[in-house]
């Protein structure tokens, strides 16, 4: 099959991922997934929910949006509704969930490290693309608190990335974007870690039915593609943050 980009089916996008992008947050970085871009920022905030006050553990927090002018028709700001979208909402609990399975929230002590991801241009692929930019925001941040001598150790167990797939004409195809994904018969969202162990999967066959060959041939694939970007991040962050993860 042809792709619109010429991409074989098990080739992601070029990925490109600058660190410190922003000034002010702890951890921030501007990933690029082809046409895709979103910038990740990791705040530090002294204080837990309430339902974390007095136990001595932390929380990762996450907020997703798009600019207006991310998208091919203007997208609405939040501030213009009584409240966020339910797609927005869905994406950001799935960012607050896939960072908080990989992070020791007893190490960091009670604290609260608020995830901003912010779509300047969508392609396809946003959710996916703010879970693994802002895992390297988050370490960055975490480096930070570690530096100021605030936590003792790096509290990441693993890296965690995360990928779309999709089946479309019969083929598998990696990493969809947005000409792709609104054509795919079958779209799914991956996120992992670099062990290879699964944080969530989300997989709709919205014009068709899938079978579980099928389903198991497109977790193979996005297994792949996630192999690729925990490396990319790795790269990204160097050794001296990457060694200390998992540790
Ligand atoms: N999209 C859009 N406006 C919207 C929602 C989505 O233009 O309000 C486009 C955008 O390119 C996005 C793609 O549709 O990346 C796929 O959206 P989906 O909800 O599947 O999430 P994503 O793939 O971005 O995680």
């Amino acid at each position: 099959m042809n792709r619109i980009d010429n991409r074989q089916n098990d080739e992601l996008r070029n990925v490109k991922i600058t660190r410190n992008y922003l000034m002010h947050p702890d951890g921030s970085v501007l990933i690029e997934v082809g046409n895709t871009k979103v910038i990740c920022t990791a705040m530090v905030e002294e204080r837990v929910p309430p339902f974390l006050k007095g136990t001595g553990k932390g929380w990762v927090s996450a907020e997703y949006s798009m600019l207006p002018g991310s998208t091919i028709t203007r997208k609405s700001r939040d501030i213009n509704k009584l409240k966020i979208d339910g797609r927005s909402q869905e994406i950001q609990r799935l960012i607050g969930r896939s960072l908080r399975s990989v992070v020791d929230l007893g190490v960091i002590g009670e604290r609260t490290i608020w995830i901003d991801c912010d779509v300047i241009q969508a392609d396809g692929g946003t959710r996916t693309a703010s879970i693994t930019g802002a895992f390297v925001a988050m370490a960055d941040a975490f480096k930070g608190l570690i530096d100021k001598k605030m936590i003792e150790k790096m509290p990441i167990k693993a890296f965690v990335s995360a990928v779309s797939v999709g089946l479309s004409g019969g083929e598998k195809i990696l990493d969809l974007c947005y000409e792709e994904d609104s054509a795919a018969d079958v779209d799914m969202n991956i996120v992992m870690t670099n062990k290879g162990e699964f944080v969530e999967v989300q997989g709709s066959g919205e014009e068709a039915t899938f079978s579980q060959g099928e389903f198991m041939d497109l977790v193979s694939l996005a297994t792949s593609g996630c192999q690729k970007l925990y490396n990319i991040q790795r790269e990204a962050l160097g050794e001296e943050i990457s060694g200390e993860i998992g540790k």
